[in-house]
């Protein structure tokens, strides 16, 4: 099989060949499809994450090793199967759960593996989609994606978990009052996709790109906000009657983090999803007195893509704009992502 591989970080990927993985146990093998290049994967990539002050917080520190066959949101072709893998069969299409754990602690044990202390996600901890190949090890991590093209259901797995968890974590709230999302690149436009497939009363997207704000609008936001401008944090006030309810940060940088506590209501929410990183300094009393809460998301766990799919399947698949590209092309994908020239999502084609 073949794979382009980070074996150094930061460096371009390399082509490598390694004999196709033969299933065993409950393993199950596919033909990669479609593979999502992820803005996560930058991280991964560069090997840290900026954690402020001039600190990083290196992958290597939390288990990911090289040479790393990345991509995380996989759909793929069941090609073999090992003795006790149930429920699949050859040539089924499956959208792959990349957010493993353990599978045996009590966190996972309560569904929520992505949370799990000794984590083996796809594409970070193990092998992912870059790949003509890919070994997932139980079929639970398969789903059924019915007539759903796969380049528009690989990222479910992780730009769609990832802003359902975040919108989730919002409440009910989000039937009766706005929601402001800060960033609107690919995590942004499926944000506000599936913000109005739960019903949401209406998104303010905030976005320092002028092409972005543009696609949010064209996607249905209710109103988009430049970033950058100096009054932006008033602007958010005017356009929510006095201050948001809850504020989804999907760029998680320090002066994104700070234009949202500067935004909310009393009693409002901050949801952390990005990992740009850098830091911020919040004066305690504070969460008394505004009653504010700070709260991180990290992607969702296997019941919530069930949940994801079930509500595709009755809403219809987010329509964000795909772009796909062959599997040889993926350092020219990252490149592009790293530049912020990508609108939606990049989808490698290895089949
Ligand atoms: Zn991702
Ligand atoms: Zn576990």
């Amino acid at each position: 099989m073949q794979s382009y591989d980070v074996c150094e970080c930061g460096a371009p990927l390399r082509l490598m060949e390694r004999p196709t993985p033969k299933p065993t146990g409950t393993e199950v093998l596919l033909k990669v499809v479609a593979a999502g290049v992820c803005h996560s994967d930058l991280h991964i990539w560069e090997g840290f994450y900026d954690i402020g002050g001039g600190k990083r917080l290196k992958l290597a520190d939390r288990g990911v090793k090289l040479p790393l066959t990345m991509g995380h949101e996989n759909v793929g072709e069941v090609v073999a199967a090992g003795p006790d893998a149930t429920g699949v069969k050859i040539g089924d299409r499956r959208l792959v759960h990349p957010w493993l754990g353990c599978g045996k602690c009590a966190v996972c044990r309560r569904g929520d593996e992505q949370l799990c202390r000794t984590p083996f996600s796809i594409g970070v901890f193990r092998a992912g989609g870059y790949a003509d190949h890919l070994l997932v090890p139980h079929p639970r991590y398969l789903f059924d994606i019915g007539n759903i093209p796969p380049e528009r259901a690989a990222p479910l797995a992780c730009s769609g978990i990832t802003t359902y968890g975040a919108l989730k974590k919002v409440g009910p709230i989000l039937q009766e009052e706005p929601v402001v999302i800060i960033g609107a690149g690919g995590l942004g436009l499926m944000c506000l996709a599936l913000h109005r497939a739960m019903g949401g009363k209406g998104a303010i997207v905030v976005d320092i790109d002028p092409v972005k704000r543009e696609a949010a609008l064209k996607a249905g936001a209710q109103a988009v906000i430049d970033g950058g401008a100096g009054d932006a944090a008033k602007q958010i006030i005017e356009a929510t009657n006095g201050g948001a309810w809850a504020v989804i940060d999907l760029v998680g940088a320090s002066r994104t983090v700070q234009l949202a506590l500067d935004s909310i209501v009393k009693g409002g929410k901050v949801i952390i999803v990005g990992l740009f990183g850098g830091d911020i300094t919040v004066p305690t009393p504070s969460f008394p007195l505004r009653a504010m809460s700070i709260q991180g998301s990290y992607v969702g766990s296997l019941p919530e893509l069930a949940e994801l799919l079930d509500l595709v399947r009755r809403k219809g698949v987010p329509d964000l704009p795909i772009g796909t590209r062959p599997l040889a092309a993926v350092n020219e994908a990252l490149n592009d992502l790293k530049a912020g020239k990508v609108i939606g999502r990049l989808v490698l084609t290895p089949g």
